[in-house]
């Protein structure tokens, strides 16, 4: 299974989700937004160390790129890669669309670019509600071999807490049930595209 992490990193809830992966020797991969990195270039150093993988999650995150010509969509992920790359040393795994939006632009973008896009099947809207336990257990019980999936590590104080507990129940419940984690990478990427 891989696990993914979008929209960091936060100064605040990836040191914790880092820990939380520690503690049960998990490794994932992080999509992550390239202005949000230079702010806080010291986490991506951590997420490396770690033995996780970082992700393309565009420049800035800003939705009205989607409006905007070609041009504009492919300069949104170029410079992203480029500003990652420089701040880790090494090329994504790919490019997760904020939102998950899939535009013919961004396609055209990403071919251009030799970027492979990156999806996911599993998901909990923990950004819009609470991650509970039984959610939890609901996702992964329509998980298999090679699922994605996706949460986030930008929970702010008041809900990072349950969001940490309930991370590492799924990651024990998952692991009982014969799952490992891995992180993502390019060539394996590819290989799972059409
Ligand atoms: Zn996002």
């Amino acid at each position: 299974m891989y696990l993914s992490f979008d929209d960091g990193p936060d100064p605040e809830a990836t040191p914790a989700v880092l820990h939380a992966l520690a503690e049960q020797g998990c490794t994932a991969t992080f999509f992550l937004v390239a202005e949000r990195a230079e702010r806080a270039h010291g986490l991506v150093s951590r997420i490396l160390e770690a033995g996780h993988a970082i992700g393309n999650h565009s420049l800035d995150h800003r939705w009205n790129v989607y409006f905007r010509g070609p041009r504009a969509m492919l300069r949104w992920i170029d410079e992203a890669e480029r500003r990652l790359q420089d701040l880790s040393g090494r090329e994504t795994v790919g490019f997760r669309s904020p939102a998950g939006v899939r535009t013919p632009h961004l396609h055209w973008s990403l071919r251009k670019l030799d970027i492979p896009l990156v999806h996911w099947d599993v998901r909990f809207f923990d950004r819009a509600f609470a991650w509970t336990e039984s959610r939890a257990r609901h996702g992964l019980a329509g998980a298999g071999p090679g699922s994605i999936v996706l949460l986030h590590d930008t929970h702010a104080p008041p809900h990072l807490d349950g969001f940490l507990r309930t991370l590492g129940l799924f990651l024990a419940e998952a692991r009982r049930r014969g799952f490992r984690f891995a992180p993502l990478d390019r060539s394996l990427v590819r290989q799972a595209l059409p």
